[in-house]
């Protein structure tokens, strides 16, 4: 594509001068379906090229320039077309001022888009500044102001808003999610994510990449979680050894025995918490003594005497990464009490299942809706 480009003939001047001509292979016809007689490129059908702003060429469409160009194009700044039916040069516009033929079903005046896609359902957002994918406002979309992103219509008044929702990189892949053209979607806390990310991700984790509050659910595998820590009991060392969580789910602090894998939230009664604290109480009077970090990684076995350091360090409660300090590994992935005792490392997981991909729990509930894929 590019070597058709640069090998056209073009004045030296022509290039950055702002001048409207053409070359001969700029006003040649160019299809998205010559078989059908449909104009346009490889991306788009439509019945014009466009003349790219910064550079004073002609294209197809913004990929075909920005496949073949060493910068991107703003669209938006577009101000001549090419009209294909009759090669007039003009303002950008719906239809050509000179054949009268229309470029497009579907013309965007600030986002310069032509789509002559029957199929397709385009419509632009003034709030998001862009086209997006959709019947429109009003219709299946609405935009909320303090997301500032367009929503299916049946969260209007049903979702949790958390500012600028979308203006962030998506939590897996990393792509900026306010103009992506895959879907995004949201999960019940409110965060989004692509939904063929999420896809992916809820096969081996049950918690919100972003807040890591569970995204189901989970009262099925919490009750499994129960009767694994009843039949497995933790060696006698470790009775007075007790952890301070913070449950990532309702956000409250409280105590529990310490465990190698699952620390329940005394609130809630979930397992989706992370250890703060891990302390033994030591004496009548319920003395406490701050235990180091090794013990509640889950790195020892044993409780080692010189590792209770007499109140000074606090165990890091991680935040966020799914690091060992997080009690929510899945289900199955104790290897029994063999591990609790053989004083080796105690946590050897394979990658755990998702509990959501258990058949009590489908990973349907992991999202409540979807917005507005940014128009290509
Ligand atoms: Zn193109
Ligand atoms: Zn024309
Ligand atoms: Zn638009
Ligand atoms: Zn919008
Ligand atoms: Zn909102
Ligand atoms: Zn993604
Ligand atoms: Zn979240
Ligand atoms: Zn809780």
């Amino acid at each position: 594509m590019s070597s058709r480009w640069q090998n056209s003939k073009r004045t030296p001047g022509n290039v950055n001068d702002g001048s409207v001509e053409a070359t001969e292979e700029d006003l040649k016809k160019t299809y998205f379906n010559e078989e059908h007689g449909q104009l346009g490129c490889k991306h788009y059908r439509r019945g014009c090229k466009l003349k790219a702003n910064c550079c004073g060429r002609w294209f197809n469409c913004r990929f075909c320039h920005d496949d073949a160009s060493d910068h991107t194009i703003v669209r938006s700044e577009t101000k001549m077309m090419l009209c294909m039916h009759c090669q007039t040069i003009q303002d950008a516009a719906q239809n050509c001022s000179s054949c009268k033929a229309r470029m497009a079903v579907y013309y965007c005046e600030a986002c310069k888009l032509w789509d002559d896609d029957p199929k397709k359902h385009i419509y632009h957002c003034d709030d998001c500044g862009i086209c997006r994918i959709g019947q429109g406002l009003g219709r299946d979309y609405f935009h909320c102001k303090k997301c500032n992103v367009c929503m299916n219509i049946q969260l209007q008044d049903k979702h949790k808003c958390i500012e600028r929702n979308l203006e962030c990189d998506c939590p897996i892949c990393g792509e900026y999610m306010f103009t992506s053209t895959s879907t995004v979607i949201f999960m019940p806390c409110g965060h989004c994510i692509h939904s063929r990310c999420h896809e992916d991700y809820i096969k081996t984790s049950y918690q919100c990449p972003t807040c890591w509050k569970s995204l189901g659910d989970m009262s099925v595998y919490y009750s499994k979680i129960d009767s694994l820590l009843a039949e497995q009991t933790m060696p006698a060392d470790y009775a007075n050894i007790f952890s301070i969580v913070l449950c990532n789910d309702c956000e409250v602090k409280s105590e529990t025995p310490y465990h190698f894998l699952y620390h329940r939230c005394d609130k809630c009664r979930g397992y989706n918490t992370k250890v703060l604290e891990t302390f033994k109480r030591v004496g009548t009077d319920g003395q406490v003594q701050v235990v180091d970090n090794a013990i509640a990684s889950g790195t020892t076995g044993t409780v080692p005497e010189n590792n209770i350091t007499g109140g000074t360090s606090v165990v890091g409660g991680n935040t966020g990464s799914s690091s060992s300090s997080s009690s929510a590994a899945g289900v199955g992935t104790s290897s029994g009490s063999n591990a609790l005792t053989a004083g080796g490392p105690v946590v050897n997981v394979s990658v755990p299942r998702s509990p959501l991909m258990d058949e009590n729990a489908s990973g349907d509930m992991t999202m409540v809706g979807i917005s507005g894929n940014s128009a290509p």
